[in-house]
């Protein structure tokens, strides 16, 4: 579909380091041009260093929203007027949207993406998340949203796994040697860690689980796994192998996306199905790792 940017087209953009391989513009442009919405989406690349200076920056060119990615999804905090709840409690950013008065409001549509896909399973069913970086307090956070638990995490920095402990004292940590015994309960497992993430060069096949302790699960357990390059990763096709439900991270991005969108232009729904084709079609071009 013909694009057509003209005086009156408003901005929309995602800033990082790097943001070259992101799959938001086509995503958003996609749904936007479906929509017939008078908006382009910009992939800004920000060096950390330049973080203070880009966000006044968009601001003063009058950009209506903006998504966050690495390295600046904590850093950002500091930089905006408002931060909701449930992000501040996650400790990270990844929308930002123009207030009225001015400034700029803070949310986290990570935790949105994430739940999406687990909205029809069970309350209270034993979860385990593998690792303890950002990824995995959104994560905890939208697990106890939907009311799943016990929710353990399973970490390999003490000092990590004590901070998550701070913010939601309800959850459990573990080392990796303390994993295999909890398996046979376990309803859902979600990899938060990049094992299993393609890398350049690298024809490893990881997996934060091996096919041995993906036995141990019960019959029919969710397996979510954040990384989606490859789709499906080695945990996923081996969990699909064994009977398992796989989930594909690529969900949590469609939807963080979805939300953030939404949101820019104010609480209209936006055409799902339109961003999962865009990105999926994005990730084929730029995410085989074959090609
Ligand atoms: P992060 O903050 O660096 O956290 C990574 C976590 O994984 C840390 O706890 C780290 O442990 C652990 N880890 C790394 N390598 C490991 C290994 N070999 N064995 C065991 N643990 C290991 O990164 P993040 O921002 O949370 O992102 C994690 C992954 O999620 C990335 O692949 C990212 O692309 C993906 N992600 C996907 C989405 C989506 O929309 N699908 C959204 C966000 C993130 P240490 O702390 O000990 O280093």
């Amino acid at each position: 579909m013909e694009r057509r940017i003209s005086g009156s087209t408003q901005l929309l953009g995602l800033i990082g380091d790097p943001v070259a391989h992101s799959l938001s513009p086509a995503m958003h442009n996609a749904a936007l041009a479906a929509m017939g919405e008078d908006y382009c989406y910009v992939p800004f690349p920000v060096a950390a260093e330049r973080l203070a200076v880009a966000v006044p920056g968009l601001a003063a060119i009058g950009v209506r929203g903006f998504n966050v990615t690495i390295p600046h999804k904590q850093a950002i905090l500091p930089l905006l007027s408002q931060v909701e709840a449930r992000a501040a409690a996650v400790g990270a950013v990844n929308t930002v949207y123009a207030l009225p008065e001015g400034g700029w409001g803070g949310t986290n549509t990570d935790i949105d993406g994430f739940v999406q896909p687990l909205l029809g399973l069970e309350k209270g069913i034993p979860t385990l998340i593998l690792g303890s970086g950002g990824a995995a307090r959104a994560a905890i956070q939208g697990c106890l949203e939907l009311g799943l638990g016990p929710v353990r995490v399973v970490g390999r920095s003490s000092e990590k796994l004590r901070a998550l402990q701070q913010t939601w004292p309800q959850v459990e940590t573990l080392s990796w040697a303390e994993l295999d015994c909890h398996l046979p309960e376990t309803c859902l497992v979600v990899n938060t860690t990049p094992v299993g993430m393609h890398k350049p060069g690298s024809p490893a096949e990881l997996s934060p689980l091996s096919r041995e302790q993906l036995r141990l699960l019960p019959a029919g357990a969710t397996v979510y796994d954040l990384v989606y390059v490859p789709d499906p990763t080695p945990l996923l096709r081996m969990a699909a192998e064994l009977g398992h439900t796989p989930v594909s991270g690529l969900e949590m991005l469609i939807h963080q996306g979805a939300k953030a969108l939404s949101l820019w232009l104010g609480g209209k729904p936006v055409p799902v199905e339109v961003m999962r084709q865009a990105a999926r079609q994005q990730l084929a071009r730029i995410g085989d790792p074959n090609s």
